[in-house]
Protein backbone atom coordinates (compact mmCIF):
# COMPACT_ATOMS: atom_id res chain seq x y z
CA UNK A 1 0.00 0.00 0.00
CA UNK A 2 1.27 3.48 -1.06
CA UNK A 3 1.07 6.08 1.99
CA UNK A 4 1.32 9.42 0.60
CA UNK A 5 1.75 12.39 3.42
CA UNK A 6 0.92 15.56 2.51
CA UNK A 7 1.38 18.58 4.21
CA UNK A 8 0.54 17.62 7.42
CA UNK A 9 0.52 20.02 10.56
CA UNK A 10 0.16 19.00 14.09
CA UNK A 11 -0.25 21.33 17.11
CA UNK A 12 -0.90 20.00 20.71
CA UNK A 13 -2.49 23.14 22.48
CA UNK A 14 -0.11 25.81 21.00
CA UNK A 15 3.10 23.75 20.65
CA UNK A 16 3.44 22.57 16.93
CA UNK A 17 4.88 18.83 17.19
CA UNK A 18 5.16 18.89 13.10
CA UNK A 19 5.36 21.39 11.04
CA UNK A 20 3.94 20.97 7.22
CA UNK A 21 5.51 17.61 6.28
CA UNK A 22 5.28 15.71 3.30
CA UNK A 23 6.29 12.33 2.45
CA UNK A 24 5.62 9.74 -0.35
CA UNK A 25 6.19 6.12 0.41
CA UNK A 26 6.38 3.50 -2.06
CA UNK A 27 4.54 -0.26 -1.34
CA UNK A 28 6.32 -2.50 0.58
CA UNK A 29 9.13 0.33 1.65
CA UNK A 30 10.90 -0.51 4.95
CA UNK A 31 11.05 3.30 6.45
CA UNK A 32 13.10 4.76 9.23
CA UNK A 33 11.88 7.65 11.33
CA UNK A 34 15.09 8.69 12.74
CA UNK A 35 15.69 12.06 14.84
CA UNK A 36 16.44 12.32 18.42
CA UNK A 37 13.87 12.78 21.36
CA UNK A 38 11.37 14.84 20.59
CA UNK A 39 11.41 15.76 17.15
CA UNK A 40 7.99 14.33 16.26
CA UNK A 41 8.52 10.57 15.23
CA UNK A 42 5.98 9.02 17.42
CA UNK A 43 3.15 11.71 16.66
CA UNK A 44 3.75 11.04 12.95
CA UNK A 45 3.12 7.25 13.57
CA UNK A 46 0.32 8.15 15.66
CA UNK A 47 -1.26 10.09 12.79
CA UNK A 48 -0.93 7.42 10.17
CA UNK A 49 -2.05 5.17 12.61
CA UNK A 50 -5.54 7.35 13.28
CA UNK A 51 -4.72 7.51 17.10
CA UNK A 52 -4.13 10.99 16.72
CA UNK A 53 -6.24 13.64 14.21
CA UNK A 54 -3.86 16.02 12.57
CA UNK A 55 -4.61 20.14 12.89
CA UNK A 56 -3.79 20.55 8.95
CA UNK A 57 -2.89 18.22 5.70
CA UNK A 58 -4.41 14.76 5.01
CA UNK A 59 -2.45 11.27 5.08
CA UNK A 60 -3.77 8.95 2.05
CA UNK A 61 -3.43 4.98 1.92
CA UNK A 62 -3.13 4.18 -1.65
CA UNK A 63 -5.75 6.91 -3.39
CA UNK A 64 -8.07 6.71 0.06
CA UNK A 65 -8.18 9.93 2.39
CA UNK A 66 -7.14 7.92 5.39
CA UNK A 67 -8.65 10.52 7.77
CA UNK A 68 -12.04 9.39 6.37
CA UNK A 69 -11.58 6.15 8.37
CA UNK A 70 -11.24 5.22 11.82
CA UNK A 71 -8.31 3.42 13.30
CA UNK A 72 -9.91 -0.08 13.19
CA UNK A 73 -10.95 0.81 9.28
CA UNK A 74 -7.37 1.78 8.40
CA UNK A 75 -6.16 -1.83 9.47
CA UNK A 76 -3.20 -0.60 10.61
CA UNK A 77 -0.56 -3.27 12.51
CA UNK A 78 1.22 -1.50 15.39
CA UNK A 79 3.85 -2.77 17.64
CA UNK A 80 5.46 -0.97 20.90
CA UNK A 81 8.34 -0.95 22.17
CA UNK A 82 7.29 -2.81 25.44
CA UNK A 83 5.57 -5.40 23.89
CA UNK A 84 2.11 -5.13 25.46
CA UNK A 85 1.39 -9.24 25.10
CA UNK A 86 -2.03 -9.44 26.98
CA UNK A 87 0.14 -11.15 30.03
CA UNK A 88 -2.88 -13.94 31.03
CA UNK A 89 -3.23 -15.01 27.25
CA UNK A 90 -0.93 -17.66 25.34
CA UNK A 91 1.23 -16.85 22.87
CA UNK A 92 -1.50 -18.54 20.31
CA UNK A 93 -4.63 -16.55 21.86
CA UNK A 94 -2.27 -13.04 21.36
CA UNK A 95 -1.39 -13.47 17.91
CA UNK A 96 -5.23 -14.77 16.99
CA UNK A 97 -6.69 -11.61 19.49
CA UNK A 98 -7.40 -9.06 16.28
CA UNK A 99 -8.96 -11.91 14.46
CA UNK A 100 -11.06 -12.94 17.63
CA UNK A 101 -12.27 -9.59 18.32
CA UNK A 102 -13.78 -9.10 14.80
CA UNK A 103 -17.33 -8.79 14.30
CA UNK A 104 -18.84 -11.86 13.35
CA UNK A 105 -19.30 -10.58 9.72
CA UNK A 106 -15.69 -10.16 8.92
CA UNK A 107 -14.17 -13.08 11.74
CA UNK A 108 -12.07 -15.60 9.88
CA UNK A 109 -13.52 -19.18 11.05
CA UNK A 110 -11.97 -20.75 13.76
CA UNK A 111 -10.30 -23.37 11.81
CA UNK A 112 -8.51 -20.54 9.50
CA UNK A 113 -7.99 -18.50 12.55
CA UNK A 114 -5.92 -21.84 13.67
CA UNK A 115 -4.59 -22.04 10.61
CA UNK A 116 -2.82 -18.63 10.27
CA UNK A 117 -1.36 -18.40 14.07
CA UNK A 118 0.19 -21.51 13.33
CA UNK A 119 1.73 -20.09 10.03
CA UNK A 120 2.67 -16.77 12.11
CA UNK A 121 4.66 -18.70 14.44
CA UNK A 122 6.12 -20.53 11.85
CA UNK A 123 7.09 -17.06 10.18
CA UNK A 124 8.15 -15.82 13.65
CA UNK A 125 10.20 -18.70 14.46
CA UNK A 126 8.16 -19.77 17.43
CA UNK A 127 6.57 -22.96 16.18
CA UNK A 128 6.38 -25.44 19.28
CA UNK A 129 6.19 -22.25 22.30
CA UNK A 130 2.53 -21.49 20.98
CA UNK A 131 0.95 -22.56 24.72
CA UNK A 132 3.45 -20.47 26.41
CA UNK A 133 2.42 -17.34 28.54
CA UNK A 134 4.70 -14.32 27.70
CA UNK A 135 6.33 -14.59 31.29
CA UNK A 136 7.77 -17.84 29.81
CA UNK A 137 9.32 -16.08 26.64
CA UNK A 138 12.20 -13.86 26.33
CA UNK A 139 12.16 -10.38 25.26
CA UNK A 140 13.45 -11.17 21.97
CA UNK A 141 10.57 -13.83 21.90
CA UNK A 142 8.07 -11.77 23.56
CA UNK A 143 8.70 -9.45 20.38
CA UNK A 144 8.68 -11.47 17.45
CA UNK A 145 5.08 -12.31 19.21
CA UNK A 146 4.54 -8.79 19.62
CA UNK A 147 4.76 -8.59 15.57
CA UNK A 148 3.54 -11.98 14.80
CA UNK A 149 -0.02 -10.29 16.31
CA UNK A 150 0.41 -7.31 14.33
CA UNK A 151 0.58 -9.08 11.39
CA UNK A 152 -2.40 -11.36 11.65
CA UNK A 153 -4.78 -9.20 10.93
CA UNK A 154 -2.89 -8.88 7.45
CA UNK A 155 -2.64 -5.31 7.63
CA UNK A 156 -2.11 -2.68 4.88
CA UNK A 157 0.62 -0.61 6.50
CA UNK A 158 2.95 -1.98 9.31
CA UNK A 159 4.04 0.41 12.17
CA UNK A 160 7.01 -0.06 14.51
CA UNK A 161 7.25 2.53 17.80
CA UNK A 162 11.13 1.24 18.76
CA UNK A 163 10.29 -2.28 18.46
CA UNK A 164 13.76 -3.58 19.73
CA UNK A 165 14.22 -0.37 22.47
CA UNK A 166 13.91 -2.19 25.44
CA UNK A 167 16.25 -5.25 24.24
CA UNK A 168 19.77 -5.73 24.89
CA UNK A 169 22.49 -4.68 22.11
CA UNK A 170 22.96 -8.66 20.97
CA UNK A 171 18.98 -9.86 20.38
CA UNK A 172 18.65 -6.24 19.08
CA UNK A 173 21.07 -6.91 16.34
CA UNK A 174 19.64 -10.46 15.83
CA UNK A 175 16.16 -9.17 15.65
CA UNK A 176 17.26 -6.16 12.88
CA UNK A 177 18.18 -8.90 10.71
CA UNK A 178 15.43 -11.20 11.51
CA UNK A 179 13.09 -8.37 10.74
CA UNK A 180 14.65 -7.48 7.27
CA UNK A 181 14.22 -10.77 5.94
CA UNK A 182 10.87 -11.12 7.86
CA UNK A 183 10.32 -7.05 5.53
CA UNK A 184 11.64 -9.06 2.38
CA UNK A 185 9.41 -11.99 2.62
CA UNK A 186 6.10 -10.80 3.45
CA UNK A 187 6.55 -7.01 1.87
CA UNK A 188 4.48 -5.02 4.00
CA UNK A 189 4.81 -1.24 4.03
CA UNK A 190 6.56 -0.68 7.28
CA UNK A 191 7.61 2.65 9.27
CA UNK A 192 9.62 2.03 12.27
CA UNK A 193 10.86 4.70 14.38
CA UNK A 194 13.75 4.38 16.22
CA UNK A 195 16.39 6.84 17.28
CA UNK A 196 19.58 4.78 16.91
CA UNK A 197 21.13 5.55 13.40
CA UNK A 198 22.97 2.38 13.32
CA UNK A 199 19.55 0.53 12.82
CA UNK A 200 18.24 2.93 10.51
CA UNK A 201 20.85 3.22 8.47
CA UNK A 202 21.44 -0.95 8.54
CA UNK A 203 17.51 -2.09 7.80
CA UNK A 204 15.36 0.92 6.25
CA UNK A 205 15.30 1.07 2.05
CA UNK A 206 14.66 4.50 3.01
CA UNK A 207 15.37 6.86 6.08
CA UNK A 208 13.25 10.19 7.11
CA UNK A 209 15.84 12.02 9.03
CA UNK A 210 13.79 14.22 11.63
CA UNK A 211 14.94 16.95 13.68
CA UNK A 212 12.15 19.76 15.44
CA UNK A 213 8.64 18.44 14.04
CA UNK A 214 10.23 18.63 10.26
CA UNK A 215 12.08 16.45 7.71
CA UNK A 216 15.36 17.49 7.52
CA UNK A 217 16.19 14.43 4.42
CA UNK A 218 14.62 11.43 2.96
CA UNK A 219 16.90 9.18 1.64
CA UNK A 220 18.91 5.40 1.26
CA UNK A 221 21.68 5.07 3.83
CA UNK A 222 24.30 6.22 1.34
CA UNK A 223 21.78 9.62 0.47
CA UNK A 224 21.97 10.36 4.46
CA UNK A 225 25.49 9.28 5.20
CA UNK A 226 27.61 10.52 1.67
CA UNK A 227 25.60 13.44 1.19
CA UNK A 228 23.62 14.80 3.91
CA UNK A 229 22.02 18.39 2.91
CA UNK A 230 22.54 19.99 6.22
CA UNK A 231 25.08 20.39 8.92
CA UNK A 232 21.77 18.69 11.31
CA UNK A 233 22.25 15.72 9.08
CA UNK A 234 25.92 15.48 8.73
CA UNK A 235 26.49 15.64 12.88
CA UNK A 236 23.39 13.62 13.67
CA UNK A 237 24.58 10.56 11.10
CA UNK A 238 28.24 8.97 11.70
CA UNK A 239 30.87 11.12 13.00
CA UNK A 240 32.05 14.40 12.05
CA UNK A 241 34.41 16.71 12.39
CA UNK A 242 33.53 21.02 12.02
CA UNK A 243 35.75 23.42 11.79
CA UNK A 244 34.31 27.82 11.26
CA UNK A 245 35.79 28.77 7.87
CA UNK A 246 35.77 31.22 4.63
CA UNK A 247 35.53 30.60 1.01
CA UNK A 248 36.67 32.76 -0.80
CA UNK A 249 37.52 32.82 -5.28
CA UNK A 250 37.27 28.66 -4.22
CA UNK A 251 40.00 28.34 -1.43
CA UNK A 252 38.85 27.29 1.93
CA UNK A 253 40.64 29.77 4.99
CA UNK A 254 40.49 28.72 8.53
CA UNK A 255 41.19 31.70 10.92
CA UNK A 256 42.17 33.76 7.67
CA UNK A 257 44.95 30.60 6.83
CA UNK A 258 44.40 28.55 3.41
CA UNK A 259 43.85 24.71 4.52
CA UNK A 260 45.09 23.38 1.02
CA UNK A 261 41.57 22.66 -0.26
CA UNK A 262 39.40 24.02 -2.85
CA UNK A 263 35.86 24.53 -3.10
CA UNK A 264 34.46 26.08 -6.56
CA UNK A 265 30.60 25.85 -4.55
CA UNK A 266 29.20 28.30 -2.20
CA UNK A 267 31.32 31.49 -1.07
CA UNK A 268 31.26 33.05 2.54
CA UNK A 269 31.35 32.61 5.97
CA UNK A 270 30.30 29.22 6.92
CA UNK A 271 31.14 25.60 8.48
CA UNK A 272 33.54 22.85 7.21
CA UNK A 273 32.03 19.21 8.06
CA UNK A 274 33.96 15.79 7.23
CA UNK A 275 33.90 12.71 8.94
CA UNK A 276 36.99 11.71 11.18
CA UNK A 277 38.21 9.38 8.60
CA UNK A 278 38.06 11.27 5.72
CA UNK A 279 41.46 12.82 6.21
CA UNK A 280 45.17 12.76 4.92
CA UNK A 281 48.03 12.92 7.29
CA UNK A 282 50.82 15.46 5.23
CA UNK A 283 53.95 17.40 5.62
CA UNK A 284 52.72 20.46 3.77
CA UNK A 285 52.73 23.70 5.49
CA UNK A 286 49.22 24.80 3.99
CA UNK A 287 47.05 22.66 5.80
CA UNK A 288 45.48 22.46 8.92
CA UNK A 289 47.56 21.10 12.14
CA UNK A 290 47.18 20.66 16.01
CA UNK A 291 48.36 19.10 18.71
CA UNK A 292 47.28 15.66 19.96
CA UNK A 293 45.49 16.04 23.60
CA UNK A 294 44.67 11.99 23.48
CA UNK A 295 44.52 8.82 21.07
CA UNK A 296 42.54 5.99 21.56
CA UNK A 297 42.74 2.58 19.40
CA UNK A 298 39.99 0.97 17.41
CA UNK A 299 39.69 -2.49 16.23
CA UNK A 300 41.23 -1.60 12.88
CA UNK A 301 42.26 2.03 13.25
CA UNK A 302 43.29 4.91 15.75
CA UNK A 303 41.65 8.30 16.23
CA UNK A 304 43.71 11.20 17.40
CA UNK A 305 42.07 14.04 18.91
CA UNK A 306 44.20 17.21 18.37
CA UNK A 307 43.64 20.96 20.02
CA UNK A 308 43.53 23.15 16.66
CA UNK A 309 45.58 26.16 17.81
CA UNK A 310 45.35 30.28 16.78
CA UNK A 311 47.60 32.64 17.69
CA UNK A 312 46.08 33.61 20.88
CA UNK A 313 45.18 30.10 22.35
CA UNK A 314 42.92 26.59 21.31
CA UNK A 315 40.71 27.52 18.83
CA UNK A 316 38.77 24.10 18.68
CA UNK A 317 39.10 20.49 19.35
CA UNK A 318 38.58 17.69 16.89
CA UNK A 319 38.91 14.36 16.30
CA UNK A 320 40.47 12.37 12.92
CA UNK A 321 41.37 9.29 12.41
CA UNK A 322 44.81 8.25 11.55
CA UNK A 323 46.95 5.26 10.44
CA UNK A 324 47.67 2.86 12.83
CA UNK A 325 51.63 3.67 12.94
CA UNK A 326 51.09 7.34 12.54
CA UNK A 327 53.11 9.08 15.85
CA UNK A 328 50.05 10.35 18.16
CA UNK A 329 52.23 10.73 21.61
CA UNK A 330 50.35 13.58 23.97
CA UNK A 331 51.71 17.55 22.48
CA UNK A 332 52.31 16.10 18.69
CA UNK A 333 51.86 17.92 16.46
CA UNK A 334 50.20 16.60 13.32
CA UNK A 335 48.88 18.30 10.17
CA UNK A 336 45.93 16.92 7.99
CA UNK A 337 43.94 17.79 5.14
CA UNK A 338 40.38 16.88 4.40
CA UNK A 339 39.84 14.84 1.69
CA UNK A 340 36.52 14.71 1.48
CA UNK A 341 33.72 17.42 3.19
CA UNK A 342 31.40 19.95 2.77
CA UNK A 343 30.91 23.28 3.72
CA UNK A 344 27.59 24.68 4.42
CA UNK A 345 27.02 28.48 4.51
CA UNK A 346 26.27 30.44 7.27
P1 LIG B 1 11.08 10.24 21.49
O1 LIG B 1 12.23 9.71 20.68
O2 LIG B 1 11.51 10.86 22.79
O3 LIG B 1 9.95 9.28 21.63
P2 LIG B 1 9.68 11.61 19.32
O4 LIG B 1 10.56 12.07 18.22
O5 LIG B 1 8.89 10.38 19.11
O6 LIG B 1 10.51 11.52 20.66
P3 LIG B 1 7.13 12.85 19.85
O7 LIG B 1 6.75 11.90 20.94
O8 LIG B 1 6.47 12.71 18.55
O9 LIG B 1 8.72 12.84 19.64
O10 LIG B 1 6.92 14.31 20.40
C1 LIG B 1 7.15 15.47 19.60
C2 LIG B 1 6.85 16.70 20.45
O11 LIG B 1 5.45 16.81 20.71
C3 LIG B 1 7.54 16.68 21.81
O12 LIG B 1 8.00 17.97 22.11
C4 LIG B 1 6.45 16.25 22.76
O13 LIG B 1 6.64 16.79 24.04
C5 LIG B 1 5.21 16.82 22.10
N1 LIG B 1 4.01 15.99 22.38
C6 LIG B 1 3.82 14.72 21.97
N2 LIG B 1 2.61 14.25 22.36
C7 LIG B 1 2.02 15.27 23.04
C8 LIG B 1 0.75 15.45 23.69
N3 LIG B 1 -0.14 14.46 23.72
N4 LIG B 1 0.51 16.63 24.26
C9 LIG B 1 1.42 17.64 24.23
N5 LIG B 1 2.61 17.56 23.62
C10 LIG B 1 2.93 16.40 23.04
Amino acid sequence: MDVSIRNIRKEFGKFPALHGLSLDIGSGELIALLGPSGSGKTTLLRLIAGLEQPTEGQIFFGKEDASLKSVQERNIGFVFQHYALFRHMTVADNIAFGLKVRPKATRPPASEIRKRVSDLLDMVQLSGLEKRYPSQLSGGQRQRVALARAMAIEPSVLLLDEPFGALDAKVRKELRRWLREFHDRTGHTTFFVTHDQEEALELADRVVVMSQGKVEQVGTADDVYDRPNSPFVFSFIGESSHLPVTVKEGTISYLGQPIGIRDAGVEGEGTLFFRPQDVALTTDTAALSGKVTASRRLAGTRIAELDISSGNGVAHHIEIEVPLEAEVAIGKELSFRPTQWKFFRG
